[in-house]
């Protein structure tokens, strides 16, 4: 159910294989009115990928045309791949007070911190424990060639040099750990009185009790 209040936008970033995906997942099973910000990308689907749940797969020509047609929030280069959110449903989302999850890249989420939607952004890095066990996370998935994997490793040393910029920082040792603490952050921004609009109704209220004593 859609809250009395204004929706957030959660950006998650990680180097892959720090298990920002998993923690998305578990965020959106514990909590139905969340939404998980599709976004779009001219890579080819993996195994198990579905069209319009994990990504919108385009081709490079569709997603030059939503670029063009003003349709992206934000958009950028990752792995020689374009990745980018459609800006509409995070805009209905908005309207209803639902909170967004973002599991995007750290140039996204510059993107979306410095837009007119900045103020309304909490921003989340997860770090592995160490490199040994990003690389270990990184192979067991099976589902990237040595190459790949290898290009990955450079990028994540790329990702992790922008962890500066991000409200809180998980290092994520222990998937049950960090999940709690994912929900405690959630829980407390939720809280915010700035999230809160209907505070002033409220407060007026009180006020109006005050005055009927
Ligand atoms: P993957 O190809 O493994 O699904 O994602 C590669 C990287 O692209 C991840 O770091 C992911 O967070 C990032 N990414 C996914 N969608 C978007 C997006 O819409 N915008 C940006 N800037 N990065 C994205």
């Amino acid at each position: 159910m859609a809250q009395d209040r204004r929706g957030l936008l959660l950006i998650l970033s990680s180097p892959s294989g720090a298990g920002k995906s998993t923690l998305t997942k578990m965020l959106m099973a514990w909590d139905a009115s969340m939404r998980f910000s599709v976004s779009a990308t001219t890579r080819k689907p993996r195994a198990g990928e579905a069209d319009g749940r994990d990504y919108f797969f385009r081709s490079r020509d569709a997603f030059e045309g939503m670029v063009a047609a003003g349709e992206m929030l934000e958009h950028a280069e990752v792995f020689g791949n374009f990745y980018g959110t459609p800006k509409s449903p995070v805009e209905a989302n908005m309207r209803e007070g639902r909170d967004t999850v973002f599991d995007i890249d750290w140039q996204g989420g510059q993107q979306i911190r410095n837009s007119a939607l900045g103020g309304d952004v909490v921003s989340i890095f997860v770090l592995p424990p160490s490199i040994a066990e990003l690389d270990r996370r990184l192979r067991s998935r099976g589902q990237d060639s040595d190459e790949v994997i290898a290009g990955r490793m450079a990028k994540s040393r790329d990702e992790i040099s922008h962890w500066a910029e991000y409200d809180y920082v998980l290092i994520n040792e222990d998937l049950g750990d960090t999940f709690e603490r994912l929900k405690t952050i959630l829980t407390a921004e939720r809280l915010r009185r700035t999230r809160q609009p209907m505070l002033n109704d409220f407060v007026r209220g009180l006020n109006k009790e005050f005055l009927a004593r």
